[in-house]
């Protein structure tokens, strides 16, 4: 199980700025158990964009977003609730905002954070990596992780090494970075780019002392 936690509304109206329908994808499976899951934490996320002015052209809640066979199965339901919407905002955990942005081609947003907590996705069985790092950067690069994609987990762009979409450090691995720019650019979001993305916090890397009194930290390691 991965543990998230909304990011404040602050947060996620300053990287929709520009965005004006948004479609919600929230997860029921993971969130759940950390209590901001399913459709209800959908239905507060869409009243508190309504109350900030945007439109929102429609939401689902998905039992196990990251599993990106499901999701696209009931994505494809809401085909043109989606179409409406620029982009689409995530409450999941970091794999799950991937396998969305790696099923549909519009921005995908993260609304949460994931936590450190060294537990695993719910239903994941695909190529997206979420390393927990406690402050999630997808609405920079389109919805790709560049902690766990690129090699030397960059945040402002690709190191000089990498070569024909090829990362230095293996060169049978994608670059990470490569990858960023080409869907930035696939989806329209390219000067997104420009954003200087500051060092990480590595504090938040540690699971809180919070956290590690909780019974979710309990069942995890009992689980380990
Ligand atoms: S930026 Fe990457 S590692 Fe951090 S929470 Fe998001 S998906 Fe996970
Ligand atoms: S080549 Fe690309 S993936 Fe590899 S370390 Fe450099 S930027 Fe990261």
């Amino acid at each position: 199980m991965l543990i998230v936690e909304p990011k404040p509304i602050e947060e996620v109206l300053s990287f929709l700025e520009g965005e004006a329908s948004i479609f919600i994808a929230a997860c029921g499976g993971c969130p759940v158990g950390a209590e901001v899951g399913g459709e209800p934490k959908a239905l507060e996320m869409k009243a508190q964009l309504e109350n900030a002015g945007k439109r929102v052209t429609g939401y689902i809640t998905i039992d196990f977003l990251c599993n990106k066979a499901l999701s696209g199965l009931h994505l494809a339901r809401h085909i043109s609730e989606i179409e409406k919407a620029s982009c689409i905002l995530v409450l999941s955990c970091g794999v799950g905002v991937q396998a969305i942005a790696n099923t549909v081609d519009k921005p995908a947003y993260p609304a949460f954070n994931t936590l450190p907590m060294r537990g695993v996705p719910g239903v994941w069985q695909s190529t997206e990596r979420c390393n927990q790092c406690g402050d999630c950067l997808l609405y920079l690069t389109g919805g790709l992780c560049p902690i766990t994609l690129c090699a030397k987990s960059l945040l402002n762009g690709s190191c000089g090494g990498t070569n024909n979409g090829k990362c230095e450090v293996d060169p049978q691995l994608d670059c990470g970075w490569y990858l960023i720019y080409e869907r930035l650019r696939r989806i329209g979001r390219f000067e997104i780019l420009k954003r200087y993305v500051p060092p990480k916090d590595f504090q938040r890397y540690m699971p809180s002392a919070e956290l590690r009194n909780s019974r979710l930290w309990a069942l995890e390691r009992k689980g380990a």
